[in-house]
């Protein structure tokens, strides 16, 4: 039997914050779902059984290994599409979260050819693009879910160096290096999907230079916490 160290409780509890937000800022609903490499070992990931995120507690997350099978099954239903996780994580050792969505703002820019870039500064990782997942390409004809180890590893090939990818007809898929990371991309891809179809409908957007994206990028990614500490407060209530 494999030993997995537990992993810090401030880990686990800010995964289950993250779960919250995520909720309370309507990028996930019933379904969707976080996940964070543990900090003990990189070979293993932490995410909640199957279950809506607005209700995941402590008792709720699961250790998997990258193939993402269970450390010690529960013996409950885990979520399907947690192979987008596993496979991520293996291919991409350099992330520690990865979010999964199906934010209504981000479905259109996976569904037509425009491209999803970034309108504004706070959405300035955009400008490394944004790959789309076209799961027919391996798949065939499917129920469109990433629920098997191939379908994960085409996701994360797809996905490459980026960090974030639009899935044709499902959602979108995002990574961070940390949990607060992951939450602020899924956040503000999803705000400027909305934007960017507003100013569409004006004309033909401006959008943010390679270079005015990375600086702006580099700035938002110093100032997480800001952002986090006011979702948690909304997501959680004052406490
Ligand atoms: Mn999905």
């Amino acid at each position: 039997m494999t030993i997995v160290p537990p992993a810090d409780p401030a880990l686990v509890a800010e995964l289950v914050t993250g779960n919250r937000i995520l909720y309370d800022q309507k990028i996930v609903d019933a379904f969707g779902h976080l996940s964070v490499r543990h900090d003990k070992d990189p070979t293993k990931y932490l995410m909640s059984r199957h279950l809506a995120p607005g209700l995941v507690t402590p008792d709720d997350l699961v250790t998997f290994d990258l193939d993402s099978v269970p450390v010690v099954d529960i013996g409950k239903r885990y979520y399907s599409e947690r192979f987008i996780h596993g496979e991520i994580y293996k291919a991409r050792p350099e992330v520690v979260a990865v979010v999964h969505c199906h934010a209504p703002q981000l479905i259109p820019f996976g569904a037509t050819k425009v491209p999803l870039r970034p309108i504004y500064h706070m959405s300035g990782f955009l400008g490394a693009g944004v790959p789309i997942f076209e799961i027919r390409d391996t798949g065939g004809i499917t129920d469109m879910l990433v629920r098997t180890p191939v379908l994960g590893r085409a996701l994360a090939a797809s996905l490459g160096d980026k960090p974030v990818i639009l899935m044709r007809g499902h959602g979108a898929t995002m990574v961070g290096n940390s949990i607060k990371h992951v939450v602020y991309r899924a956040v503000y891809a999803a705000l400027n999907a909305a934007l960017q179809m507003e100013a569409l409908r004006l004309g033909e957007p401006m959008f943010l230079s390679e270079e005015e994206a990375v600086l702006a990028a580099q700035r938002n990614d110093n100032a997480l916490d800001r952002a986090w500490n006011m979702w948690q407060r909304e997501a959680l209530g004052a406490n």
